[in-house]
């Protein structure tokens, strides 16, 4: 398992999450990424390979915003790719998760949301997080995260 790390403040967020995933490289990991939300939209973006590929990409197209969420990953489901790089995103794009570990019942939960209308991009079981709290979120967040997380074996 690899590294995870949130920013919330005045500061700029990406700089702060790559600072801790850097301190986390020792960990080891196969790729990484940012989410960032500003004015109310999420943007991220993500490389395999080392953080320095990341950096180089932030250095071209940065992520500006005080929040954020930040992910080094070892692959477990799907490989080491850009698409199966952490965060994953809702299919609405409103809800951005990372998340070290595995869901043993994602196929499961995966099929219902596939048949509620839930899109899917990725290989990995954690996609199926963030659209489960979508399908469970009435404007109550941590709500929508404990009934999610109950979910999850
Ligand atoms: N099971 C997840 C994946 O394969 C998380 C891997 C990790 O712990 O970094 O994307």
């Amino acid at each position: 398992m690899c590294g995870i790390i949130g920013y919330t403040g005045k500061k700029d967020a990406a700089t702060v999450l790559m600072g801790g995933l850097k301190r986390l490289e020792y960990r080891g990991y196969d790729s990484a990424g940012l989410a960032i939300v500003r004015n109310g939209s999420i943007t991220s973006s993500k490389e395999p390979g080392k953080l320095q590929v990341l950096a180089n990409e932030l250095k071209h197209c940065p992520l500006k915003g005080n929040t954020g969420i930040g992910h080094s990953r070892w692959a477990t489901h799907g490989i080491p790719n850009k698409i199966n790089a952490h965060p994953h995103l809702s299919s609405s794009g409103k809800i951005a998760v990372v998340h070290n570990g595995i869901i043993e019942n994602h196929q499961h939960l995966k099929r219902e949301l596939l048949r509620e209308g839930h899109a899917f991009v990725s290989d990995t079981d954690t996609e199926i997080i963030p659209n489960l709290i979508a399908k469970f979120y009435r404007g109550d967040l941590l709500e929508a995260v404990r009934r999610s997380v109950g979910l999850l074996r």
